[in-house]
């Protein structure tokens, strides 16, 4: 299990050093030209929210690797959290964060 901590943590790493970046305070002077020309505030406004969209699915990426380091620890890797049935290896394959099987995450 060892290689899968490390791959799971290497992940986080790049997620949050990803979240870091869409979450900095623009360089360029945003505040500023807010409001002054209808048009580029709203270009801007759309940007934010895809970005905040962006964020916060890379936060639930982030939350995901947190859960699945902790099921690695309690021996339950592998289970699913709602159903307890085997996730299946093609889906961890695929999904190393995975806490659900396909079915119980297919239910929300
Ligand atoms: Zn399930």
């Amino acid at each position: 299990m060892d290689s899968l901590r490390q791959t799971l943590i290497d992940r986080k790493a790049e997620l949050e050093v990803e979240l870091g970046r869409l979450t900095a305070p623009p360089t360029t002077g945003a505040a500023v030209s807010f409001g002054k020309r209808v048009g580029d505030g709203t270009t801007e406004a759309v940007e934010r929210l895809s970005t905040t969209a962006t964020a916060r699915s890379i936060t639930r990426s982030i939350e995901d690797i947190d859960r699945a380091l902790i099921k690695i620890d309690d021996g339950t890797y592998g289970k699913c959290d709602a159903c307890g049935n085997d996730i299946g290896v093609a889906r961890l394959d695929a999904l190393p964060a995975a806490s659900r099987c396909v079915e119980c995450a297919a239910r929300g």
